[in-house]
């Protein structure tokens, strides 16, 4: 909340509801949500409204909070369907980084056009973003009017693409976010080391300093897959979650994203150290990387978000999926209808994913950011409403992507009508396609066996 008082709203939406998303559940049938610049002012009933003199829209539907995507490699949309069937060591080494070897600024700077038009459309109104040429994934994000927390990927992986050491990979971030942190309001910059597995541990740790002298946000991959820490498990004789303690790492902000493969200590040292989880089902169903433990993390109090993952190992960066994946498999995981229920799978995707990021938003509540979306209820898949928490419910449960009908981001309208205003969508899959398959071709035959694998 901002010490000084609010300004006078200039817009005024009235919906037939407005489902705040607070950790109350306060739901407001019909209600209002004023904006002024690019912050909330007003939200309450529609009755007894404050006297509002700006442009008002009125709105058949519901709106809520916008979905806040806490793990992405959106510009990957360059690599859809790459690698198809591989699991995760040979999806990396043989589909993904010999493409990722060639991208140019260029690429990158399409492929997250492209993306941020579909989580736009999607409702997806800010994401965390790793990848290479971040400066290309900021002008993207910015152009599109999209909220972005930028955390450059720190690699040390040969041939892993455009980069170089990480001492130099850690530079450049630290350079980016002094140039580029709080860009038109949307950008923020962290930092993210890939994984524990792919960086030395003396990087592990200048990451970790790096990203508390900044006061920023770490993001990195953690226990993705059953096999993949065990030669460092063998080594130190600790989990990874508790060699990244030992070397500082969890003293910065941290969200660990996937965190599949955990232990009732690791849970119990995330929840302790305040680390944040990127919870990424679809992708780790589709790569068979296993269910992660979501019940018990929220048990455990950790902040939880929900992330697509990259768009070559998802397809797609429609968090509604996720939304309904990630209640569906805990409730399968754990042979518990009562696991996760429909409000708490809703605060994952708004609430629980800002707070993991550090965003003023997730909530529609005065002095947050102006992050809006208006959801069409003109559809079977809403009937019928008997009750507020149905609609919580068919938002979960029946809902989808495609009855997202508005979207604001800091009180910027970027879809209107279900169309995505700030991205030409057609110009941007153009661009997307002809790189796609220049890089096919400089990644050579190998990849091509990749593509299809025997
Ligand atoms: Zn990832």
């Amino acid at each position: 909340m901002p010490a000084t008082p609010l300004p006078a709203a200039t817009l005024r939406l009235q919906a037939g509801a407005v489902v705040t998303g607070d950790a109350a559940g306060t739901i407001w049938r019909p209600g209002v949500v004023d904006l002024a610049g690019d912050r909330i002012v007003h939200v309450g009933p529609a009755a007894g409204a404050p006297e509002h003199r700006g442009r008002a829209r009125s709105l058949p539907g519901l709106l809520m909070p916008g979905l806040v995507n806490t793990h992405g490699h959106t510009p990957m949309t360059l690599l859809r369907g790459v690698g198809e069937g591989l699991p995760l060591d040979r999806w990396l080494r043989h589909a993904i980084w010999p493409r990722e070897a060639h991208l140019t600024p260029d690429d990158v700077f399409w492929g997250m056009t492209l993306g941020c038009g579909e989580m736009l459309r999607c409702g997806v109104t800010a994401s965390c973003e790793t990848y290479f040429h971040d400066s290309a994934v900021v002008d993207a994000a910015v152009a599109a009017g999209m909220r972005c927390l930028v955390t450059p990927g720190i690699l040390d992986v040969p041939d892993a693409g455009p980069g170089r050491g990480w001492r130099a990979m850690l530079d450049a971030a630290a350079a980016l976010h002094a140039e580029a942190d709080g860009r038109a309001g949307l950008i923020r910059v962290g930092l993210g080391p890939h994984a524990a597995y792919t960086l030395p541990l003396p990087a592990l740790a200048a990451a970790g300093e790096l990203a508390r002298q900044l006061g920023t946000v770490l993001t990195i991959h953690l226990a993705e897959t059953r096999a993949e820490d065990r030669a460092l498990q063998e080594e130190h004789g600790v989990t990874v979650p508790a060699l990244l303690d030992r070397l500082g790492v969890l003293d910065a902000r941290v969200v660990a994203a996937h965190a599949v493969w955990l232990t009732d200590a690791d849970i119990e040292l995330l929840a302790e150290r305040g680390v944040a989880v990127a919870h990424c089902p679809q992708s780790n169903a589709k790569l068979g990387s296993g269910i992660a433990r979501l019940a018990d993390l929220l048990r455990a109090g950790v902040t939880v978000g929900l992330g697509t993952d990259g768009p070559a190992s998802n397809n797609d960066l429609d968090l509604w999926e996720e939304l309904r994946l990630a209640p569906l498999l805990a409730r399968a995981r754990d042979a518990d209808a009562s696991a996760v229920g429909a409000v708490q799978a809703l605060a994952l995707a708004t609430r629980g994913g800002a707070e993991a990021l550090g965003l003023d938003a997730g909530v529609l509540a005065p002095g947050m950011l102006a992050d809006v979306v208006h959801v069409r209820t003109d559809d079977a898949r809403f009937v019928p409403v008997l009750d507020d928490a149905d609609l919580v419910a068919h938002l979960v449960w029946s809902s989808a992507s495609h009855l997202v009908s508005d979207v604001w981001v800091g009180g910027r309208q970027v879809v209107r009508d279900g169309v995505c205003t700030t991205v030409d969508t057609a110009e941007a899959a153009r661009q997307v396609q002809r790189r796609a398959a220049r890089l096919a071709a400089a990644a050579g035959r190998s990849a091509g066996a990749a593509r299809h694998p025997a």
